[in-house]
C-alpha cells in the first residue's frame, strides 16, 4: 500500500509513465493498483487525489507545449484499441482507472518504443490525442471518419409511426431493444445503430416527456461538483465533473442549432469570498482544459451592474463570469432519437413494455431475456419483440423494469423532485446568466435567459414516482424568494409573474453492486442481472453520450455480441448538418418568413428548418409572406404542427409541450394556441370530432396540472381575504360601476363591450368571453363586484400580473376621465 509523502508519489508515477517498456506498465498494474486502486486504503484517498489531479493537470500541459502534435492515425490506433479497456473492467471506480492504464498501454503500442522521457511524453500526447477526441476541432474529424463509414437509410424521409411500428412487429430479432425514450436510452438507440446492431427503442409516452424536458438546460459539469470534489477530496466526483465538461464540449459541436455557451455570473457580496470564488471558477476552467468554452473573468462592481442591471447593487463587490452550455433539452433529446431512426433503428413512441419475455438458455440452464411484450398506448394492440438483449433505460422507472426482471430485487432508485419557474424575459438580460451559490438552505439556484424567457431554479426534495409530477406552491415561492434576494428593490417580482412552472424527476442511484447500499450515487450506473437485462440508471443529461457507450460496452461484452467501436464522438445529430450562424437570413430571403420566426426555425431545426418553411402557409399579407403564428407574441407558425406529426408527435400534449416548448414558456399562451393545434392535427390525422375534444382536454388537464396553470389560477382563489384600504375600495368600485351602469351588482361581457366601444377599442365576443372568465371565480359567467375587488387585490399583492381585464377596466377608466363629460355642442343633440 501507499505510504509515500506526495512528491515521492508524483515522482513514482511519473517514472511510472516514463519506463522503458510502457508494456511492462501494463504488467505493474497490481502496483498502479496500490497507488490509485479502488481497493486502497481511506488514509490514502487525500494523497491519491492531489497525486492524480497534478498528474492530470501535468499531463494536459505536456500537451499544450507538445510539437507537433500527435498524427491522425496514431490517434486513430488509440481509438481502435480502446476496446482493449474492456478485459480490465471489474467495477465502477476500477473501470475508469483501468481505462487509463489502457489507454497508457495502448499509447507504448502506438508510438515507437524509446527510453525514459521521451517515451513518456510520446505516452503523455497520445493519452492526450484519445482526449481529443472531445474536443470540438477534433470532434468534427472524428466525425467525418464515423459518417463516412455509417449508412443512413433514411436520409430523406423518416417512416412513418405505423411502418416504426410494422418493423417492431415483423423484425425476427433485434440486437438490442431499448426501453425509454428519454436521453440516455435514446442515447443507447443511437450509439447502438451505429456501431451497426439492429436497434430497437420503445417509449411508453413521448420522447422527452419524463424527466429530459424538465431539467434546468444546463449542458455543464457542474460548479457544485467541482467545490464538492475539492472540499472533500473527492477524486472520484472530480472525474465525474471532468468527463462532463468533455461531453459539454461534445455536445455543443454535434447539435449547434440546439445549443449554445452561456455565460453565468456569479455575484459577490463580501470581499473574502472574491478570491474563493475565483480560484473555484478558474479551477473549473482548468478541469475543462481545452475543451474550455471560454476564459471566465472578473466583473467590478459598476460593471457587473452594466451587464445585469437587475442585480441587487446594496453591498455588491463584483462578480465573477464562467462559461457553460445550454441547450432546448427536449428538442435535443427528440434529434437523438430522430437520428437513431434515420440510421435505421426502429423507435416507436406511445409503445409500452409491459413485461420482459424469457427464454431458457441451453447451456446454463439459467432464465435469459430475450424480448419484451409492448402495448401501443394508442391503439391498445399488444405484440412482442424479440431482442438479443435488452437495455432499461427508464430513468425513475428503472426499479419498475428491473422487477419485471426479477420480482424481489431491490429498489436502486431515490427520486428526488426539482421544479423550475418561468417569469418574462425582462427579468433576466439576454446572454448572461446568474447562479446563486448558496441558497437559504444551501442549494443552489439558477437564474438563466431561455428561450426569450427567464428560467430560475431548481429545488431538490425527496418524492414518488410518478410520470405526471406537479410543481407545489411553496416550491414555487422558494425559488421568487431566493430570486428576489438576489435582485434589486426596484424590480418587483411577483407571484402572478410566473407564466409557468414544472417538476421533474431526478433518477437517483444506488450502485446495486455495492455493498453500501445508502449511499447515493451522483453518477451513473450501469449493472447486468443474471438474466442479462442491461440497467443504465442516474447519470446527467449532459453525459448521455458517454453514459450510453458504456452502456453498449457492457451490453457487447456480456452477452457477446457482435459490434463495431463506438461512433457518437462528433457524430452531428438531426439538423446540425447544415446549420450555420446565418442560416435564418436564407429563410427570411428564400420563404420571406418574419426574421423572428427564421431565427427561431433555424434555431430548433437547424439544417431541416428549410422543410418546415416549405410547409409554410401564405398569410396573404405583405409581410411575413409565409408563417402564421400560433400565437402573436410566440415566434411558433403554424406550419411546425404539421411538421412536428413527422416527428411523431401524436397528442396535443406533444406539440405544445416537446416540439414547440410553449407550455414551458407560458401556460396561458399555450391553452390560447391549442384550439388551433387540436384543428390541424385532427385534419391531418383524420381526428373525429369526439378525438378533437378528448385531445384538448387532455391538453388542458396537462397544463393545468402539470405545467403550473393550477397554481397560477389558484393565486386568484386563494386571496379571499381583500387586502384593500378604504380610498382603494372606492376608487375600484368607482371604475366597476363605470360598466355596471345599472348597478345590478355584476357585469357582462355586454357591459364591458358598450364601455369599450364608446372609447373605440372593440374587441371580439369569444376574446372578452375568456377575458372575464378568467376573473369569474364561481363560473357564472358574470363578474360580481366582490370578484372584481378580489382581482384588484391579487393584483396589488403581485399575485396576479398582466390580467386583461383589470387594464382594460383601467385604461377605459383613464380615457373616460381624459375625455371629461361630453359637452352640449359635441354631443350633437339637446336644445
Ligand atoms: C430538476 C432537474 C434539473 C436537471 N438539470 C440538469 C441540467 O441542467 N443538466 C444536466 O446535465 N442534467 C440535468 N438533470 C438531470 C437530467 O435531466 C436527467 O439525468 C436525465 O434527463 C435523465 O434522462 P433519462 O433518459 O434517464 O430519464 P427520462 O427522461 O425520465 O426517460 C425515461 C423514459 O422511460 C420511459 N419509460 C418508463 N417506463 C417505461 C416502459 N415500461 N416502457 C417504455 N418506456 C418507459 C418514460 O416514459 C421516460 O420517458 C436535471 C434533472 C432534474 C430533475
Amino acid at each position: 500500500m501507499l505510504q509515500r509523502p506526495a512528491t515521492n508519489c508524483f515522482l513514482s508515477l511519473w517514472e511510472e509513465f516514463g519506463s522503458a517498456s510502457l508494456k511492462s506498465h501494463w504488467t505493474s498494474r497490481p502496483r498502479r493498483c496500490d497507488l490509485i486502486g479502488s481497493q486502497e486504503r481511506h488514509s490514502t484517498r487525500e494523497l491519491r487525489f492531489l497525486v492524480c489531479v497534478a498528474a492530470e493537470w501535468w499531463i494536459e500541459l505536456s500537451w499544450c507545449s507538445a510539437s507537433p502534435r500527435p498524427s491522425l492515425s496514431a490517434r486513430k490506433e488509440v481509438i481502435l484499441a480502446h476496446g482493449v479497456q474492456e478485459s480490465l473492467e471489474t467495477d465502477g471506480i476500477r473501470r475508469r482507472w483501468s481505462r487509463r492504464s489502457c489507454v497508457w498501454t495502448v499509447a507504448a503500442e502506438g508510438v515507437p518504443q524509446g527510453t525514459g522521457r521521451t517515451e513518456a511524453a510520446s505516452g503523455m500526447l497520445l493519452r492526450a490525442a484519445e482526449r481529443q477526441r472531445w474536443m470540438p476541432g477534433w470532434a468534427r474529424l472524428a466525425h467525418v471518419t464515423a459518417e463516412a463509414e455509417l449508412k443512413v437509410p433514411y436520409a430523406d424521409e423518416l417512416p412513418s409511426r405505423q411502418a416504426q411500428l410494422a418493423a417492431l412487429r415483423d423484425t425476427e430479432e433485434f440486437d438490442v431493444l431499448v426501453v425509454g425514450g428519454g436521453a440516455t436510452g435514446a442515447g443507447c438507440a443511437l450509439d447502438a445503430v451505429t456501431r451497426n446492431l439492429k436497434t430497437a427503442l420503445v417509449e411508453r409516452s413521448d420522447f422527452s416527456s419524463g424527466t429530459s424536458s424538465r431539467s434546468t438546460k444546463l449542458i455543464h459539469g457542474g460548479v457544485r461538483y467541482l467545490q464538492k470534489a475539492i472540499m472533500q477530496l473527492d477524486h472520484e466526483q472530480y472525474l465525474m465533473v471532468k468527463e462532463a465538461l468533455h461531453e459539454r464540449a461534445n455536445l455543443l459541436e454535434i447539435a449547434p442549432h440546439l445549443s449554445a455557451p452561456l455565460p453565468i455570473m456569479l455575484p459577490v457580496y463580501k470581499w473574502w469570498q472574491l478570491p474563493y470564488y475565483w480560484a473555484g471558477i478558474k479551477m473549473y476552467d482548468l478541469v475543462a482544459g481545452i475543451h474550455c468554452l471560454k476564459s471566465s473573468y472578473v466583473l467590478s462592481k459598476s460593471k457587473a451592474l452594466e451587464l445585469f442591471p437587475m442585480l441587487k447593487k446594496d453591498k455588491l463587490v463584483g462578480a465573477i463570469v464562467y462559461y457553460d452550455g445550454q441547450h432546448n433539452d427536449a428538442r435535443m433529446n427528440l434529434a437523438i432519437a430522430l437520428s437513431a431512426a434515420r440510421y435505421g433503428a426502429a423507435v416507436a413512441n406511445y409503445t409500452e413494455v409491459v413485461r420482459l419475455l424469457k427464454t431458457k438458455d441451453q447451456q446454463s440452464g439459467k432464465e435469459k431475456v430475450c424480448g419484451a411484450r409492448c402495448r401501443d398506448v394508442i391503439t391498445g394492440q399488444e405484440f412482442d419483440v424479440k431482442a438479443k438483449c435488452v437495455i432499461n433505460a427508464t430513468g425513475p422507472f428503472t426499479d419498475s423494469l428491473r422487477k419485471m426482471d426479477e420480482q424481489k430485487v431491490a429498489n436502486i432508485c431515490q427520486p428526488s423532485a426539482g421544479v423550475h419557474i418561468v417569469i418574462p424575459g425582462y427579468y433576466s438580460p439576454d446572454n448572461m446568466g446568474l447562479l446563486d451559490p448558496a441558497t437559504s438552505d444551501g442549494r443552489v439556484i439558477f437564474f438563466l435567459p431561455w428561450e426569450n424567457m427567464t428560467i430560475a431554479g431548481t429545488t431538490d426534495t425527496p418524492t414518488s414516482v410518478t410520470a405526471h409530477p406537479i410543481p407545489g406552491e411553496d416550491d414555487i415561492n422558494f425559488i421568487l424568494t431566493e430570486v428576489r434576494n438576489y435582485l434589486s428593490p426596484d424590480v418587483e417580482v411577483r407571484r402572478g409573474d410566473v407564466l409557468a412552472a414544472w417538476s421533474g424527476i431526478r433518477p437517483l442511484v444506488t450502485d446495486p453492486n455495492s455493498k453500501d447500499t445508502q449511499s447515493i450515487c451522483r453518477n451513473h450506473v450501469v449493472s447486468m442481472s443474471d438474466s442479462g437485462l442491461v440497467t443504465i440508471a442516474g447519470g446527467k443529461w449532459t453525459t448521455y453520450r458517454s453514459m450510453a457507450e458504456e452502456t453498449l460496452d457492457t451490453a457487447v461484452k456480456g452477452l457477446g455480441l457482435t459490434a463495431e467501436p463506438c461512433r457518437t464522438v462528433g457524430l452531428m445529430l438531426e439538423g446540425g448538418k447544415g446549420w450555420t450562424p446565418t442560416l435564418y437570413i436564407r429563410l427570411v430571403q428564400d420563404y420571406g418568413l418574419e426574421k423572428e420566426v427564421a431565427q427561431h426555425l433555424a434555431s430548433t431545426y437547424g439544417g431541416k428548418a428549410f422543410d418546415v418553411a416549405k410547409m409554410a402557409q401564405v398569410t396573404g399579407q405583405r409581410w411575413p409572406i409565409v408563417g402564421k403564428r400560433l400565437v402573436s407574441e410566440f415566434p411558433y407558425i403554424e406550419a411546425e404542427v404539421l411538421y412536428a406529426i413527422k416527428e411523431y408527435a401524436c397528442t396535443a400534449i406533444d406539440v405544445i409541450a416537446r416540439r414547440t416548448r410553449l407550455g414551458f414558456l407560458n401556460v396561458q399562451a399555450a391553452d390560447e394556441a391549442l384550439p388551433r393545434i387540436v384543428q390541424i392535427m385532427g385534419k391531418e390525422l383524420n381526428w373525429s370530432q369526439e378525438k378533437k375534444t378528448e385531445e384538448l382536454e387532455a391538453a388542458k388537464k396537462f397544463l393545468y396540472h402539470e405545467m403550473g396553470y393550477r397554481s397560477r389560477s389558484e393565486q386568484l382563489t386563494k386571496t379571499s381575504e381583500i387586502n384593500l384600504d378604504y380610498q382603494e375600495v372606492v376608487r375600484y368600485k368607482k371604475r366597476f360601476h363605470r360598466f355596471d351602469k345599472e348597478t345590478k351588482g355584476f357585469i357582462t361581457t355586454v357591459d364591458v363591450q358598450r364601455v369599450l366601444e364608446s372609447i373605440n377599442i372593440h374587441i371580439d365576443e369569444n376574446a372578452l368571453h375568456e377575458i372575464l372568465n378568467e376573473v369569474d371565480l364561481n363560473k357564472n359567467g358574470q363578474v360580481e363586484i366582490d370578484e372584481f375587488l378580489q382581482l384588484m387585490s391579487a393584483v396589488k399583492k403581485g399575485q396576479v400580473s398582466d390580467s386583461r381585464l383589470a387594464i382594460l377596466m383601467k385604461t377605459a377608466e383613464e380615457t373616460l376621465d381624459m375625455r371629461g363629460p361630453v359637452t352640449v355642442d359635441r354631443s350633437g343633440g339637446g336644445v
